[in-house]
């Protein structure tokens, strides 16, 4: 008794992380090639965006001289 739709010989099609479609073997995880431009610019975009940390912590407060 086995579901044909619920059993999948291959492997598991995951749906696309961007529109949740279902994904091709084409451009797994994604459902096009679009999708996978998407995630890329997303990743860019963010990779680009992260701020830098600065060491705010290492300020004159460190040294309060007026007690
Ligand atoms: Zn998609």
């Amino acid at each position: 008794m086995s579901d044909p739709t619920s059993q999948k010989p291959e492997r598991r099609m995951r749906p696309c992380p961007i529109c949740s479609k279902l994904s091709t073997p084409a451009d797994y995880p994604f459902c096009s090639d679009r999708c996978a431009k998407v995630d890329l610019n997303r990743w860019f975009s963010e990779g680009y965006s992260i701020p830098v940390v600065e060491t705010d912590d290492l300020d004159e407060n460190d040294f309060p001289d007026e007690a």
